[in-house]
């Protein structure tokens, strides 16, 4: 029996642990559902309830070919012993995991306990994420190559007599109340839909439209949680986009320059998830040491609150935390300025705003979040120091307020023209203080701080040594030469790679 263990791979199409495990013998396709992966602070309600959605979609799908996905809940080494008692396990399939902390220390026992048993563990690549990778250089040809490769096609199962077991809900797992009325759907049906209208119909502004908190949310393909949850695989999505772009006629322009735009964003996604391949620590310590002492290690718990509930006093910044408590998910831009005001404005250590928006966000994804994360807030050593200015982004992103209006119906009394700085209409004294809070800081003074004591840690004559190394292992090869001088006011607005700033 070919045990197939399904992680962040919910499909099975392009599924190649599934495929290849079919060539050998009968195949037991099994989820385990761990109570403990599931109480770590990254994990949320929210994204459980994706997971089950999608789970119940693979298990009809894998009905339809033969054999329903069975689901057990408990650790996974005691669930891999109990079918190995029972005769149900000759060699154990799935793909690689570049996950966090926790979910490496359990295939870390995983991999003992089948070494342990004589049990052959065969881990195949999931998508453009290489382990063991010797070198950056190179990475993107290999990563176009791989995508280049053909899906592997899903395969017929035999039927095998076992109890199926049920999914889990987000109460059985003791997750606590979570109110996101606006979540993206679960399932492999809904992000083919959603790759599909974005390819066809919704993508044609994306490059212009994806930073925009109203427009982005069409523009945008919407694709995060179902990569992040493998319902669709990188190389599927990839295809399509590739195909899509070799159909366009030649006076479709901004479709063109949208879909390259787009394509830059797929290889994102691996890039980033290759840096906690590469480097697991990302999650938990500073990218670059010199940054350790720069913050205090224990939040001010006040302004950490204030921020994570959206009640900063600066209307827009608080309408961006508030849109993704309901929704489950904001654009790049977005995501960036609300991390970035957490490190610079409110000077708050990365790890606790940074865990909290990975219950916040669906499409948690530990490898491109902790990268990101550490990149907004400074700590990397390696990209442009960007200190997002909460009242501008505003007037860029929201000029009409609409946006904020929706997310916060206690400034109704506010006229349009005071409304991304309530605090000055005539009539604030009626509102601020009242139905909505006082400004927690003074986001021009805080800037300029935040600048002067990042920049007096990258001064320092050590700092670009460290910097070189972390850029060596982990930068894109493209923005090289920029990255050689760095400067307080930075040449690059992101330091992202494939060419692009977002
Ligand atoms: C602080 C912070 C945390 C983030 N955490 C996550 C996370 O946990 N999971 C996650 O998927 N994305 C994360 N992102 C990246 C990005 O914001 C989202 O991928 C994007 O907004 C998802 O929307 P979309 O699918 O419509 O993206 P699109 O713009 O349509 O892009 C298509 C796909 O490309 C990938 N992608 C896009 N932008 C990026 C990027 N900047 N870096 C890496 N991959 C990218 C995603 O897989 C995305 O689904 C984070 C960004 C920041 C600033």
């Amino acid at each position: 029996m070919q045990v197939v263990w399904f992680k962040r791979d919910l499909r099975c199409s392009d599924h190649a642990a599934l495929t290849r495990a079919a060539q050998v013998g009968p195949v037991l396709p099994l989820y385990v559902v761990e109570p403990d992966l599931w109480q770590q602070p990254d994990a949320s309600h929210r994204q459980w309830c994706f997971v089950a959605e999608t789970l119940a979609e693979l298990r009809d799908d894998l009905k339809l070919r033969g054999q329903p996905l069975v689901v057990r809940q408990g650790s996974v080494v005691e669930i891999l012993e109990g079918l190995m008692r029972q005769g149900r396990l000759s060699a154990l399939w799935s793909h690689e995991e570049s996950g966090n902390g926790w979910t490496f220390q359990r295939d870390c026992r995983v991999a003992a306990w089948c070494r342990d048993n004589g049990i052959p563990w065969h881990e195949l690549q999931n998508h453009g994420v290489w382990r063991r990778l010797q070198s950056r250089d190179g990475w993107a040809k290999r990563w176009d190559r791989l995508m280049a490769q053909p899906c592997a096609s899903a395969p017929q199962l035999a039927p095998v007599d076992i109890v199926p077991g049920s999914i889990p809900t987000a109460r059985d797992l003791g997750l606590g109340s979570d109110v996101s009325p606006g979540r993206q759907s679960g399932g492999r049906g809904a992000g083919l839909e959603r790759l599909e209208s974005f390819l066809n119909q919704r993508g044609e502004h994306y490059q212009r439209a994806m930073s925009s908190p109203l427009e982005g949310t069409s523009a945008c393909s919407r694709l995060s949680p179902y990569l992040a949850w493998g319902a669709v695989s990188m190389r599927e999505v990839a295809q399509a986009n590739a195909a899509r772009q070799r159909a366009l006629l030649p006076a479709e322009k901004s479709w063109r320059k949208s879909l390259r735009s787009f394509s830059g964003r797929l290889h994102w996604h691996c890039h980033f998830i290759q840096k906690i391949e590469d480097e697991p620590r990302i999650e938990f310590e500073n990218l670059h040491r010199l940054m350790d002492d720069l913050r205090p290690k224990t939040p001010d718990a006040a302004r950490l609150q204030a921020w994570e509930k959206g009640e900063t006093g600066y209307p827009f910044l608080d309408a961006c935390m508030r849109c993704l408590r309901s929704t489950g998910w904001l654009n790049f831009r977005m995501r960036a300025m609300l991390m970035a005001v957490a490190a610079y404005h409110l000077w708050l250590d990365w790890r606790a705003p940074g865990q909290h928006l990975a219950r916040m966000f669906t499409d948690y994804e530990p490898g491109i979040h902790w990268s990101q994360v550490q990149m907004q807030s400074g700590t990397t050593g390696i990209n442009t120091v960007r200190i997002y200015n909460p009242v501008k982004q505003g007037f860029d992103q929201d000029p009409t307020g609409i946006f904020i209006r929706i997310w916060l119906p206690e400034l109704a009394q506010i006229p349009d023209r005071h409304l991304h700085e309530p605090w000055a209409a005539d009539n604030s004294a009626e509102v601020i203080g009242r139905h909505y809070p006082e400004r927690i800081f003074d986001h021009m003074a805080a800037a300029k701080a935040a600048r002067e004591k990042i920049w007096e840690v990258r001064r320092r004559p050590d700092f670009r040594t460290q910097a070189d190394v972390i850029a060596a292992k982990h930068a894109s090869r493209k923005n090289r030469s920029r990255r050689k001088t760095p400067s307080p006011k930075g040449s690059a607005q992101l330091d992202l790679p494939f060419g692009e700033t977002s």
